[in-house]
């Protein structure tokens, strides 16, 4: 997608704090942390939410986004400090990038539910 700041980023139009790139997906650092450590897991492809992924592609695409930032965190020595996912799906739930992606959250106490 042209205009889409995640392709953006995969193309390497627009530079972004990368933690570990695959075939499948990429894991930079939030622009706008909400916790000490934050975190975006993107499909290297543009779909702008998990209900575009054709059903014989999700296992792929899920898959190499959760290897990614299973990656990042290992990378990071952040396994074992706990942490939350979150996938913010349409304008209710407060998605802005419309390029399906997973916040990975932690180094603080994270409360629930979330607002
Ligand atoms: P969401 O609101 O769930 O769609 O999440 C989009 C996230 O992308 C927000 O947390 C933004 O802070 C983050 N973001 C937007 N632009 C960039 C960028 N250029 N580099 C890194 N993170 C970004
Ligand atoms: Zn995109």
């Amino acid at each position: 997608m042209d205009d889409c700041i995640f392709c953006k980023i995969i193309r390497g139009e627009i530079p972004a704090d990368k933690l570990y790139e695959d075939e499948h997906a990429i894991v930079i650092r939030d622009i706008n942390p909400q916790a000490p450590f934050h975190f975006l897991a993107i499909p290297r492809k543009h779909y702008p939410g998990v209900h575009d992924i054709p059903p014989p592609l999700m296992g792929e695409v899920f898959g190499g986004v959760m290897n990614a930032y299973c990656k990042a965190l290992e990378a990071c020595g952040l396994v074992q400090n706990g942490y939350r996912l979150v996938a913010n799906s349409g304008e209710i739930a407060g998605q802005t990038v419309p390029h399906l992606h997973i916040h990975v959250l932690g180094g603080r106490e994270l409360s629930w539910p979330p607002g």
